[in-house]
């Protein structure tokens, strides 16, 4: 039986007639970039997640780093990010003209550790860019605490967290403002690229329409100079129609989690937890284990797909050399990176390749610690 990491061709035809009329639409009335598509999407997605606007635009990266610049954040600025996360986190910072300043995780919920925040703000910082990573919610009081006090912004990174709680309420409007990826993938994926922001503030919801798009409100009187960051009409489209779909998918990715995670319970690895405070979305089910190696080499060798999330941290990469990070500046991400690896998962998944997958972990496991 092989089973992949993710199956996007499973979930098409699932809604095959929906999604094919839908592109057939874009097609018929071209409206190919931004447009009636992508304004009945961003109207559709404000809603969902509590907000008063969402703006489209072409990526998560972009969302994060018009959503920076629109705070007025900038040269000179530092912005707080988690060191486990996707390299987006900080890149956008970066193309923002910002420097990231890293904090370790939380050696349960993988998120930022709350309790080391503090100790990263200089006079320069700026922001807080808490990411929900894996689709869980990083524990957001703390960081809303800190915030006020010290006077910065909180921008959530919500790339993998669509439909994800924070005590009960929706992640993305939580702070100034969210940023959503809907790459592929993602647990609301587009078929290309895409990503959005939400914000219940209408001036950074105003600052990032005009980012998206040459500065520009009104064709060729450019207010500022923007970017072209478009969402694409075909991509609104694809996308309208899979968010009533979404709350369903995000229901069967956690039945799959808590199966995992009863068939694993005898093995010797660490289990994701969800936190009191959260409503897990489970983009990702990440277990670790000191044998990762060895088991993602079996689980490959028997024809089951995985994924490390991540396996360089940011502040080890090669393009933030610059910064001056060494091994062991940050523990916990980096004995994760080193750990962690993520099983198959997306709704389609059935009983039958959930077992599968867990006994070949169980057997793996048991036979890589004797
Ligand atoms: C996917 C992702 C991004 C970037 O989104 P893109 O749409 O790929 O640009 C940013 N942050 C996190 C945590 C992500 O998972």
């Amino acid at each position: 039986m092989t089973i992949p990491f993710v199956d996007l061709q499973a979930q098409y035809k699932t809604i095959k007639d929906e999604i094919d009329a839908a592109i057939k639409r874009v097609v018929e009335t071209a409206a190919f970039t931004l447009g009636r598509e992508v304004e009945t999407f961003e109207a559709a997605f404000a809603e969902y997640t509590d907000a008063r606007f969402c703006v489209g635009v072409n990526s998560g990266t972009a969302a994060i780093q018009l959503a920076v610049t629109a705070c007025g954040i900038g040269a000179g600025d530092e912005v707080i990010v988690p060191a486990n996360s996707f390299f987006a986190t900080a890149e956008a910072v970066s193309t923002a003209g910002a420097t990231p300043v890293f904090v370790d995780a939380d050696p349960v919920s993988y998120t930022i550790d709350v309790g080391k925040i503090e100790a990263a703000i200089t006079e320069r910082t700026r922001a807080i860019i808490p990411v929900h990573l894996y689709g869980q919610a990083a524990d957001l009081d703390p960081v809303f605490e800190i915030a006020t006090r010290h006077n910065l912004v909180v921008i959530e990174d919500a790339a993998q967290a669509h439909g994800s709680l924070y005590k009960g309420r929706k992640v993305g409007a939580l702070g100034r403002a969210g940023c959503f990826s809907f790459y592929p993938g993602k647990n609301l994926g587009a078929y290309g690229e895409g990503g959005a922001v939400v914000t219940n503030d209408a001036d950074v919801a105003r600052r990032v329409r005009l980012l998206r798009d040459h500065g520009s409100e009104r064709k060729y009187t450019h207010e500022i100079v923007g970017y072209n960051f478009r969402l694409e009409g075909i991509q609104a489209a694809v996308l309208d129609v899979k968010l009533k779909h979404l709350d369903g998918w995000n229901d069967l990715r956690r039945r799959h989690a808590a199966r995992y995670t009863k068939l694993l319970a005898d093995a010797e690895l660490a289990l994701p937890r969800e936190m009191p405070y959260a409503r897990h979305v489970y983009h990702l089910y990440v277990v670790q284990t000191n044998e990762r190696d060895a088991l993602q080499k079996t689980l490959t060798e028997a024809g089951i797909g995985t994924g490390i999330h991540y396996p360089v941290p940011i502040h080890l990469q090669p393009a933030y050399r610059s910064l001056g990070h060494k091994a062991g500046d940050f523990p916990e991400t980096e004995r994760q990176a080193a750990s962690v690896l993520s099983l198959p998962m997306f709704p389609e998944l059935t009983e039958t390749q959930i077992a599968h997958v867990a006994k070949a972990c169980t057997r793996t496991v048991h036979v890589a610690s004797v």
